[in-house]
């Protein structure tokens, strides 16, 4: 097919036409979660983009395989060799099993996925699934000589490769050029700097709750060779895609490209795609700044998650984007405000083909212009605006919104129904079986009971309102 989508590839810092491996066939593999903990809406907003990017893919028509990791193992809390392993950090935090807290905050991920309308990966693979395979790769690592056993644990050797830093990026000047940090400490039985651990048997963690047997001991793997292990077994040696947020930049995506590539002994992956940070005023919004936002305390506070999707999708993933509660305020009127003109579109014509052609195109151009996505939701207020018929504008956004996966016909399909579509059947019933007692109980002239039975709907965030009609009812 022809290749027309293009992209910022960090590798090169430059846009470039993506040509797959493969004709019509994309390999894309994402860093997943490491779960200790909720997701911060800042990582959602790289799923966000990832789920984009995937999406877009698929929309133009290449069969995307797409691969996930869950970090369940091996994970430390300063993403290089030293800080806490994160797994034990979250055991011990709520006095569970590393293997219980995976469980529940893997399930936990998901379900915000969900909510965000993110697909989940064709793969999605546990660090601890494939311990096998890590053992295997760091064999064939020591036989090549690229790595090195040193004081029990095994070691990348960085100085084997001419271009290591393969960004070429400041974060990774920086971060071997400042000095070691005060609070880290010295590992001596590195022969450089930025060498990196890829299987750990001196445990710095006497009560380490997750070890295998292995060639060097008992002990568990390093954090970056789970992604180059799980993506070359389930795409292959070649890889089209690798994404992930721009935190995992360095060390963790420099480090897997220096230990696939030396393992493969050629090129393994084509193009890089990295989603910026989300920030507040004062800079970098993270998990151990202690404003630790996630998706439901967004909704807790009336933010539904697609109003959240959408404050991603209408800044470019290249920037950073500022988080701020006007900001999300003004995203929830745009939407409601979007969402009631859809509902408007009249219900008529037949689907005009030149047309549909047409916006398709220009939504494409969009995707294909380095994931533009703010531009690609102009089109759909385009659009709106245009004297299209009916028929054809509902065609168009259903697609459009394959990618955008912002609910917008379904939203506009409610809101036309009126309140009674966004309950379930059975609150509905409850509902109505309490208006039918309360009239009864002002019959008998309990007004009491009239009244507790008010109190009782809105406790479930129903109002009721006595009309000349009869009773009405709305939520609140
Ligand atoms: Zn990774």
């Amino acid at each position: 097919m022809e290749n027309r989508f293009q992209m910022f590839n960090t590798l090169t810092r430059k846009v470039e036409t993506i040509i797959p491996n493969e004709d019509g066939k994309i390999g894309m593999y994402t860093c997943g979660p490491t779960v200790y903990h909720f997701a911060h809406v800042g990582n959602l907003r790289s799923y966000i983009m990832e789920d984009v990017l995937e999406k877009s893919l698929r929309f133009i028509g290449y069969d995307v395989k797409r691969v996930m990791n869950i970090t369940d193992v091996g994970h430390l809390s300063d993403d290089a060799d030293s800080g806490e392993d994160k797994m034990l950090k979250g055991a011990k935090r709520e006095n569970k099993t590393v293997m219980e807290i995976a469980k529940f905050y893997t399930d936990a991920f998901f379900k915000d996925c969900e909510a965000l309308n993110i697909k989940r990966p064709d793969v999605v693979e546990p660090a601890t699934n494939c311990i096998p395979e890590f053992i295997h790769m760091v064999e064939e690592l020591l036989k090549k000589d690229y790595a090195y056993v040193a004081g029990g644990n095994v070691y990348f050797d960085t100085s084997k490769l001419d271009d290591y830093l393969v960004f070429s990026s400041a974060v990774e000047k920086e971060a071997l050029k400042e000095g070691v940090r005060d609070d880290v400490d010295v590992d001596e039985n590195k022969k450089n700097k930025s060498d990196f651990v890829l299987w750990f048997t001196k445990s710095k963690f006497e009560d380490q709750a997750l070890k295998w047997d292995s060639p060097w001991g008992v002990g568990y793997p390093g954090w970056h060779i789970e992604c180059s292990c799980i993506s070359i077994k389930h795409l292959g040696e070649r890889m089209d895609i690798h994404c992930g947020g721009i935190d995992n930049m360095f060390p963790h995506h420099t480090n897997e490209i220096a230990q696939s590539e030396a393992y493969l002994g050629h090129k393994w992956c084509n193009y890089w795609l990295h989603v910026h940070h989300l920030v507040e005023k004062g800079g970098k919004m993270s998990k151990s700044k202690g404003n630790f936002l996630t998706l439901s305390v967004l909704q807790e506070q009336g933010y539904e998650p697609v109003v959240y999707r959408l404050f991603c999708l209408q800044s470019h993933y290249r920037k950073p984007l500022e988080f701020s509660y006007d900001v999300l305020d003004n995203m929830k009127n745009a939407y409601e405000k979007l969402i009631k003109k859809i509902a408007e579109i009249p219900e008529e014509g037949t689907v005009d083909e030149a047309a549909y052609a047409d916006y398709r195109k220009k939504f494409e151009d969009c995707l294909c212009n380095d994931v533009n996505t703010s531009t690609a939701i102009t089109v759909i207020y385009d659009l709106l605006k245009s004297d299209v018929n009916g028929a054809t504008k509902r065609k168009i956004i259903g697609d459009c919104d394959y990618v955008l996966s912002l609910d917008l016909l379904k939203n506009a399909e409610e809101l036309k129904n009126g309140a009674s579509a966004s309950v379930d059947a059975e609150l509905l019933k409850f509902i109505e079986e309490k208006i039918a007692e309360r009239k009864e109980a002002k019959k008998a002239k309990d007004f009491a009971k009239a009244d507790a039975i008010r109190e009782e709907l809105l406790q479930k965030g129903i109002a009721i309102k006595d009309t000349r009609e009869g009773t009405v009812w709305e939520q609140v």
